[in-house]
């Protein structure tokens, strides 16, 4: 269903002339966001309110697309990279060029840009937490206020956990914490199209924004680690958004649905991290759907300090501004840029579009396991991980070794919204494959 939208106005800012070379897809973050985004927020305590949005679960359909959106993509070069393909569940692209090539650079293959926020200062702890809202929110929420780190948080939601759960979203803003983008379906975002991409960060950041003040997000997590170049040129050049993989997975998220992988074995190799090196900061994946997911940051939260670790959120921990349009915490002001009002538009049909490359995908998935320790600074990820199509999360994922960056990354998500995904599966680069 897709009752109303919001359709972003009108006049277009000329984007002159394009970008040196070396950025010539990066558009500078102090665009004119009032274009992008309306602001009036509709009220979540309204029935209705679900109305205003694109379902949850499946990438909105482009039909829908705020023109700005569309426009603002034509006004930017991007790379010459076509969506990949999951490929035996593994992306891949066309003219077999590899995903570790620097034109293509995806975090699968272990490739960040200098650009990416993945290596905290020496001795910070970057805090935060994937997939919310969910059933476990509360409780961290409650924990991250018992020991005054609320605002030491970021949260990356899902904006199809956001809509059916606006006010545990707000309960994160309004205790301090920061709040980011983790797309609206959680798919492969490598494998969207352009206008799909902007689908699951626009409306993401809309609702976000709507629910925190107006404050436009700045930063954003791929799910899964997948994403490439023309992703991210898509995200920091018509939202300003900075893309955040991470350099330690918690693996949190294989606990209950991968056998080699339990609370004790997850504290303990947390803890080894926690008592290593500082040299590179962490910025560990973790997420907050499953209590078990909670309960493992709750049990090692004393060992962060108690190691000296500085915890931050991930825009401290860079000493970047929270949002596109404001500075520190959710109280700051919101900068004229966004202020201007949008016309709201009705527009009618109920469309929903599946992630077109998806298939669905449920159950659990085994898992392999990464040896290895200590944070790395260049992280590989990515893994094969399926989320059911029941309301609650189930999600399990293959994990990989990344020889060759030495790291130990697995990631995986689940989702409280169903998300019909591919698998990724490795075949190649010495990874270590497993099936959903
Ligand atoms: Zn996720």
């Amino acid at each position: 269903m897709f009752a109303t939208a919001y359709l972003s106005a009108l006049s277009l800012i000329a984007f002159a002339a394009a970008a040196p070379m070396d950025e010539s897809w990066l558009q500078a973050r102090d665009g004119d966001v009032a274009t992008l985004f309306r602001r009036g927020a509709p009220d979540p305590s309204d029935p209705n309110f679900a109305s205003n949005y694109p379902d949850a679960g499946s990438t909105p359909s482009k039909d829908k697309l705020p023109q700005a959106w569309v426009d603002k993509l034509a006004s930017i070069q991007l790379p010459d990279i076509s969506p990949s393909s999951p490929n035996n569940g593994y992306p891949t692209y066309t003219g077999g060029e590899s995903g570790a090539d620097e034109h293509i650079c995806s975090f699968t293959y272990q490739c960040t840009t200098d650009e990416d926020l993945v290596n905290p200062p020496s001795g910070v702890f970057a805090l935060n937490f994937d997939d919310g809202p969910g059933p476990a929110s509360p409780d961290l929420y409650a924990f991250l206020e018992q020991n005054n780190i609320s605002n030491a948080a970021t949260h990356f939601m899902i904006g199809g956990n956001i809509v059916y759960d606006p006010t545990t979203m707000q309960a994160a803003a309004k205790a301090g914490g920061h709040i980011a983008v983790h797309t609206w379906s959680h798919p492969y975002m490598t494998t969207l199209s352009n206008e799909d991409v902007l689908s699951e960060l626009g409306w993401t950041m809309q609702i976000i924004s709507d629910l925190n003040g107006g404050r436009i997000p700045k930063y954003w997590r791929p799910p899964y680690g997948d994403v490439d170049n023309r992703v991210r040129a898509i995200a920091k050049g018509v939202f300003g958004l900075e893309t955040v993989p991470w350099n330690t997975d918690s693996a949190d998220w294989a606990i209950g649905s991968n056998p080699q992988y339990t609370t004790e074995s997850v504290e303990a190799q947390l803890t080894t991290w926690l008592q290593g090196d500082k040299k590179n900061g962490l910025l560990l994946l973790e997420h907050e759907i499953k209590d078990t997911e909670v309960n493992v940051f709750k049990d090692i939260f004393p060992k962060i300090g108690a190691n000296g670790w500085k915890i931050q959120n991930v825009a401290d921990a860079f000493g970047m501004d929270w949002y596109v349009n404001s500075g520190k915490g959710n109280t700051d002001a919101v900068t004229s840029m966004s202020v201007a009002a949008n016309t709201l538009v009705a527009v009618n049909g109920s469309t929903s579009q599946q992630v077109s490359t998806s298939a669905s995908a449920s159950g659990s998935a085994s898992a392999s396991t990464t040896s290895g320790g200590a944070s790395a600074s260049n992280s590989a990820s990515l893994t094969s991980a399926s989320a059911n199509a029941a309301s609650t999360a189930s999600a399990a994922a293959s994990s990989v070794s990344a020889a060759a960056a030495g790291s130990n990354n697995k990631s995986a998500a689940s989702s409280v919204v169903s998300v019909p995904v591919t698998g990724f599966v490795f075949g190649a680069v010495g990874l270590v494959a497993a099936f959903l």
